[in-house]
C-alpha cells in the first residue's frame, strides 16, 4: 500500500470553494447533462470483475507498449506510464497500485475562438466526458488481462495527482500558468489515469525548453484577468520534474473568476509555446489563430477557511 506523503496537497474541496464564491453560478445545460451523465454513466462502470487467468508478457516494456497502443486506439492523444511515489496521492488517501497509466485527450481549438465563452465551458466537460470513456475501457480491457486497476477519473474524486503523475509520464513540462505543456498539444487538453499493478515499464520526464521559454515569456500572466499568475517562481511551492522552483497561481484569485465565468481558460488559449502548432484546428475547420479574448472585471479573491493547498496571495 502506498500511503500519501505528509506534504502532500489535500484534494480541492470544491464545494467549500464555491460557497467561498457564492454558490455555483454557471447554468450551462450541456454542462449539466455532461455531468449527469458522468454521474449517471461512467461512475457504475468504474469497478469491474478481474479475469483470473492472468495474461503473462514477456517484458514490462513489452506491457507498456500493448497498454500504450490500447489507449491510443480507445482515443486518448497522449499515454505514458509512471511510478506512483506518495507525493503523487492526496493527503489522507491511499492506493495499492504502483503504476499510473496516465492518458491525455486534446480539447477543440474551434471551441475556444472567444474565451471565456459557453462553447469553451462545454467543450472542457465534452472533454472529462469522452477521456472518462477512454480510462473506463482501458481499466475494463486491464482486467480482462487478469491485472487488477483503479479508474482515476478526469473529474471524478480521484486519489492521485494526474499533473505530477503526468510529468514523470513525459507528457510535457509545468508552465507559468499551472498546467502542463505539451510540446505539440500545448496546453489544450485534459488528463486522466488508470492505476494498476500490472508490471509496466515507466517513461521519463522530458526537458524540451519550455519551462525556460516561460521564464522569459509572461502572456498568461499578462492576459490573465484576476491576476493570479505570479512574475516569479516560488520556492516556497517545491520543485518541478526538472528541480525548478515551482510557479504557484494564487487560487484565491483565480477561482471566483474561473467559478462564474465560463471556466475562464484564458491562460490556456493565450499559451504562447509552439503556439503556431497546437492552436490550428487539426481537422481543416477555419480558426483564427488568438483567440478573441471576452474578459470581465475579476471579483473580489476568495480563501475560505478550509485545508486546502498553499499558494501566494499575490498583491494582498
Ligand atoms: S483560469 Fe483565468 S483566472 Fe485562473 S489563472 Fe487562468 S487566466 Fe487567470
Ligand atoms: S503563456 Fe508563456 S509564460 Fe505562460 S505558460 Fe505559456 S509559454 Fe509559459
Amino acid at each position: 500500500m502506498i500511503q500519501a506523503s505528509t506534504h502532500s496537497p489535500i484534494a480541492f474541496q470544491w464545494d467549500s470553494w464555491y460557497e467561498s464564491v457564492g454558490g455555483r453560478t454557471i447554468q450551462i445545460k450541456e454542462v449539466d447533462e455532461y455531468l449527469q451523465h458522468i454521474r449517471d454513466f461512467q461512475y457504475p462502470r468504474f469497478t469491474g470483475e478481474v479475469n483470473p487467468e492472468q495474461i503473462q508478457f514477456a517484458s514490462p516494456e513489452e506491457a507498456s507498449n500493448h497498454i500504450k497502443h490500447l489507449a491510443r486506439t480507445l482515443g486518448a492523444d497522449e499515454v505514458g506510464v509512471a511510478c506512483i511515489e506518495p507525493s503523487d496521492i492526496y493527503k489522507g488517501r491511499h492506493v495499492t497500485e504502483p503504476f499510473a497509466i496516465v492518458v491525455g485527450q486534446k480539447m477543440l481549438w474551434r471551441e475556444f475562438q472567444q474565451v471565456p465563452n459557453e462553447r469553451s465551458a462545454i467543450e472542457c466537460l465534452r472533454v472529462y466526458f469522452t477521456l472518462g470513456e477512454v480510462v473506463i475501457a482501458l481499466a475494463q480491457e486491464i482486467r480482462k488481462l487478469g491485472y487488477a486497476c483503479t479508474v482515476e477519473h478526469p473529474i471524478g474524486d480521484s486519489d492521485v495527482l494526474h499533473v505530477p503523475l503526468a510529468l514523470k509520464a513525459g507528457f510535457g513540462e509545468l508552465g507559468r500558468h499551472g498546467s502542463i505543456i505539451h510540446p505539440t498539444m500545448g496546453p489544450l487538453f485534459r488528463l486522466g489515469s488508470v492505476i494498476t499493478n500490472m508490471p509496466l515499464a515507466t517513461d521519463r520526464p522530458i526537458d524540451a525548453g519550455i519551462a525556460k521559454f516561460c521564464d522569459t515569456c509572461k502572456a498568461c500572466r499578462i492576459y490573465c484577468p484576476a491576476d493570479a499568475v505570479p512574475d516569479e517562481r516560488s520556492p516556497e511551492a517545491g520543485k518541478d520534474h526538472l528541480g525548478n522552483d515551482r510557479y504557484m497561481i494564487d487560487t484565491g484569485r483565480c477561482f471566483p473568476y474561473f467559478a462564474t465565468d465560463n471556466y475562464c481558460s484564458a491562460c490556456l488559449v493565450v499559451c504562447v509555446y509552439n503556439h503556431k502548432e497546437w492552436a490550428r484546428d487539426f481537422e481543416g475547420f477555419k480558426t483564427s489563430l488568438f483567440p478573441d479574448l471576452q474578459l470581465k472585471t475579476s471579483p473580489h479573491p476568495a480563501d475560505p477557511e478550509v485545508e486546502k493547498h498553499w499558494y501566494p496571495l499575490r498583491k494582498r
